[in-house]
């Protein structure tokens, strides 16, 4: 009976792992045509500055809406991307994509920028700095109003490839945030080398405020990095007023999260900016 049992288990389980495995074949098979097939689209979440109460940029976030599987989210498709290699012309199309939208956020008062998630990948390539002065160029968008962000994760573990290509990035006038801080294993003092001009605490920290007095500690602790290294603050995964207050306490303003507004459409965002 236990062997019956066992191998019941075992053919349970070769079929869940034959269907993740086509699944993941199936989704790298998609990636290859994607570009090309328009599949691709992005959301934009703003980032709100809690004092002025103004919008002061966006986070371009991809889709891809993929017919054989359906609406698919990054955690599933970007690290295949980035597997196969594909990331290179996925990455290339965001940024044409995300720029060529903030241009046309221009008109109101206040200058508004977008933030483009990057993958070590796309670092690596040295043609990278090129391309995007390319794109700024072509589309007429100046320096300033386009920042990355790589995860700290992603950072830290290719830091010899990637910190030559960070400093040129920087010499170029583009910004960049270390995303999801925290979750990596940042040395202290690979934070003060690495050029970054932004912090964004990972929505982990932010859940648990009020919770959890030590997760309060780590948050602070972080803020008063920040403050030390000169560095700008935005948390991430902002969902309540408790939140908001903690947050305002230890001098980070500056936020994103679904209390103030989910992803939207590249559309909805002009009327985000009608009353910024
Ligand atoms: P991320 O850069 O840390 O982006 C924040 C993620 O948190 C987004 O998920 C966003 O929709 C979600 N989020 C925002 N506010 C809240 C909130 O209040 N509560 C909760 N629960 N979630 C919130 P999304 O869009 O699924 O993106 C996941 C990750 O995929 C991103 O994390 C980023 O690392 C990566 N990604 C997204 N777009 C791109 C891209 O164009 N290129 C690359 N290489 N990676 C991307
Ligand atoms: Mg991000
Ligand atoms: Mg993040
Ligand atoms: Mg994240």
């Amino acid at each position: 009976l236990a062997k019956d049992k066992g191998r019941s288990n075992t053919q349970i389980y070769n079929g869940r792992l034959s269907k993740m495995m086509s699944r993941k074949f199936v989704i790298e098979q998609g990636l290859r045509k994607a570009v090309d097939k328009r599949e691709f689209s992005l959301l934009y979440q703003p980032i709100v500055h809690v004092q002025t109460k103004k919008i002061v940029g966006f986070e371009a976030l991809i889709r891809w809406n993929y017919p054989v599987l359906g609406e698919l989210l990054p955690l599933e498709f970007i690290p295949a991307a980035e597997e196969t290699g594909e990331i290179i012309s996925i990455g290339e199309w965001v940024l044409r994509q995300a720029i060529a939208d903030c241009k046309s956020w221009q008109r109101g008062r206040s200058p508004i920028y977008v933030t483009v998630n990057i993958s070590a990948r796309q670092v690596e390539q040295p043609e990278l700095i090129q391309r995007i002065n390319g794109i700024l160029a072509e589309k007429g968008l100046a320096q300033e109003y386009l920042k990355l962000e790589i995860t700290e994760g992603a950072a830290m573990t290719n830091i010899d490839r990637l910190l030559p290509q960070f400093r040129k990035l920087q010499d170029a006038g583009v910004d960049i945030a270390l995303d999801d801080f925290g979750t990596g294993y940042s040395s202290l003092n690979y934070l003060k080398i690495f050029p970054i001009k932004t912090l964004k605490i990972d929505r982990s920290f932010v859940k648990d405020i009020h919770k959890d007095p030590k997760q309060e500690a780590i948050i602070k602790t972080m803020a008063a990095l920040a403050e030390n290294l000169q560095l700008d603050l935005i948390a991430e995964g902002v969902e309540q007023e408790q939140q908001i207050a903690f947050l305002k306490e230890i001098g980070c303003y500056k936020m994103q999260g679904y209390y103030f507004q989910k992803p939207v459409p590249a559309d909805e965002v002009r009327m985000l900016l009608r009353d910024n």
